[in-house]
């Protein structure tokens, strides 16, 4: 068995898979890349330079080659743009809600994409964060087209009510009604934009589904590691 792991896990919005791939590569002591985290600072970059998000060319030439480092521990993952520490503003509802935009434009997702492959590249090398023992990257098209050849791919889902029940907890603290309203934009709207250029929903061949829309935090990562488990057998 190689020493080497790459476990790629994507789902719709509201799935927890941010979180839940952060413990898994905790767990393995597997490097951590968060590509939603990506597809935001590009997004804050172009909000940032004053660009029209809607010239997809000129967008696409602002992210070619912009100065994005990505920290992969995934005890304290971060995200820096041009030494500029961004982890707070790209979570901001102004960048949620426009960040769909330039997630559509396939110019960035070829862009991005690339920087992707070879992080999970560096992962598998002696030296690098997890001294070559490999990644946990998560995102929506990680399973498909990214990392089509991961050593495990795991959809997580959950049903829409959970998943906006959870994002209104994570946003507003609270999932009462009114909570769960504000939170439709950030999780419906921007799934179906989102869907109109990368398929989330539905596992493809090889993929294993995790419907985590009764399980706790807990019990959907211990669901994960088992899905490692039986793909590759037992991690030292
Ligand atoms: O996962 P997160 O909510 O941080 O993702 C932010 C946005 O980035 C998504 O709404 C989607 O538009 C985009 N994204 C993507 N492909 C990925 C990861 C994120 O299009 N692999």
């Amino acid at each position: 068995m190689s020493t080497t792991l790459v476990v790629a896990i994507d789902g719709p919005s509201g799935s927890g898979k941010s979180s839940v791939s952060r413990a898994v590569a905790s767990a393995l002591e597997l490097a951590y890349l968060d590509t939603g985290a990506m597809y935001r600072a590009a997004t804050w970059w172009c909000v940032s330079q004053g660009l029209d998000l809607t010239d997809q060319a000129a967008v696409a030439a602002a992210v070619d080659g912009f100065p994005l480092v990505m920290g992969v521990d995934p005890a304290h993952p971060t995200v820096h743009v041009g030494g500029v520490d961004v982890h707070e503003p790209i979570r901001s509802t102004e960048i949620t809600a426009v960040v769909s935009a330039i997630a559509t434009n396939l110019e960035v997702r070829a862009t991005l994409a690339r920087l992707q492959r070879e992080a999970i590249a560096e992962s598998q090398v002696p030296g690098s964060f997890s001294d070559g023992r490999g990644i946990v990257a998560e995102g929506r098209d990680i399973t498909t087209v990214i990392a089509p050849d991961a050593d495990v791919r795991v959809l997580l889902t959950a049903s829409e009510e959970a998943r906006l029940a959870r994002r209104a907890r994570d946003v507003h603290g609270s999932d009462d009604a009114a909570a769960v309203e504000a939170t439709k934009d950030q999780v419906l709207r921007r799934d179906r934009d989102d869907s109109t250029v990368v398929q989330f929903h539905v596992a493809a061949d090889g993929v294993v589904t995790i419907d985590s829309s009764h399980l706790n935090f807990d019990e959907t990562v211990e669901a994960v590691l088992e899905v490692v488990e039986t793909e590759v057998g037992p991690r030292s």
